[in-house]
């Protein structure tokens, strides 16, 4: 942390703010400018807000140089960090594909769902239990109900199971039946729920909040894996911006500077993105080729007649065309699928 003085700031000034560094267990570094004084925080500037010197009479700025974030950071931890499930290895070169119903609706559907992306290549079936809906009036998920057909369905295909957690409570229900637990978007900042996912030891999938900025996804991770969890993922599904004609606007560029900024696989959602089933694939295609670590896509065998998310749910047919060329996408960058 830097602080710079105020043109012709007193002495008395300049003592008091050296005063308040070393009372708050830091050490001082003056450099005094023909105009200007800068004195820089050597330690760990983390913990310590800016207003506590910038409040302070003669100064006019006070600028951070540490990364509000630190386990989550590159500096930290240089290499790729890889969450093994099931057999896959999430952040190792071969893309991993999540993807299932919207909501678990019945066992029939789930099934029917669970075998044709298994067929089509997925990895890991998702499908929520508990939908965190805009809105009272609509479909609520059918709870622990769909929790027993979700570990119906990992026994029968053999699949892990990623589905989203919306309370602290939840987490005994989803220990022994869940492989990933999802913090979505609306509870990105949820910190209670960031502190009882960091403490089950499950794997998580943290999606970034739809109107935070990448910083503050990273600093929501700060918050899992201070808690202990490493086995922790990150997703990209869209953001809000004054574009209407899509449900978010899928932020791409996230991608390459997540991967830049923290050593954590980084997945894209394309469905919840857009909103649209046929721009599905396009932007599938696209997170691949920016370098995604997996995508999460929802798939339905009959959209027309889901009751959630139907209008973004690829047909089983379409999810195959999907995976064959993002196939292809995968190998132009160096990676597997
Ligand atoms: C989901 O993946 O089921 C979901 C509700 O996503 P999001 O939190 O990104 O809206
Ligand atoms: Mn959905």
């Amino acid at each position: 942390m830097i602080v710079v003085m105020r043109k012709g700031a007193s002495q008395e000034a300049i003592q008091g703010v050296v005063a308040r560094i070393k009372e708050l267990g830091f050490r001082a570094h003056l450099s005094t400018g023909e105009e200007q004084t800068i004195i820089g925080v050597i330690g760990d500037e983390r913990p310590v807000q800016e207003s506590v010197f910038r409040i302070m009479e003669g100064v006019e700025k006070v600028v951070r140089i540490l990364k509000p974030y630190k386990l989550a950071s590159r500096d930290f931890h240089p290499s790729d960090t890889i969450v093994p499930i099931n057999g896959f290895s999430i952040g190792d070169k071969r893309i991993v594909i999540m993807a299932g119903p919207c909501s678990v609706e019945s066992r029939e559907q789930l099934m029917e769902t669970a075998w044709a992306v298994k067929e089509a290549g997925a990895h890991i079936l998702r499908a929520g239990a508990f939908k965190p809906r805009t809105s009272p009036y609509s479909f609520q998920g059918l709870g622990y109900k769909a929790l027993e057909l979700l570990a119906e369905a990992r026994a029968e295909t053999g699949m892990a199971v990623v589905t989203e957690i919306m309370a602290p409570e939840q987490v005994p229900a989803m220990i022994d039946c869940i492989d990933i637990l999802q913090v979505g978007t609306r509870n990105m900042q949820n910190f209670s729920l960031l502190h009882a996912v960091g403490e089950s030891g499950k794997p998580v999938l943290l999606k970034r909040g739809m109107m935070s900025t990448m910083e503050e996804l990273l600093i929501a991770a700060e918050y899992i894996l201070s808690h202990g969890n490493d086995r922790l993922m990150l997703c990209e599904r869209g953001i809000r911006t004054f574009e209407t004609y899509t449900r978010n606007t899928l932020d791409i560029s996230a991608v390459p500077a997540l991967k830049q900024l923290t050593h954590l696989p980084v997945l894209v959602d394309p469905s919840h993105a857009t909103g649209n089933w046929e721009l599905v694939t396009p932007l599938a295609l696209a997170a691949v080729a920016a370098g995604a670590d997996g995508l999460l896509v929802e798939v339905h065998p009959h959209p027309e007649k889901a009751l959630s998310d139907g209008a973004q749910s690829l047909r089983p047919e379409r999810f195959a065309d999907m995976v064959t060329r993002a196939r292809v996408v995968a190998q132009a960058v160096g990676r597997d699928l």
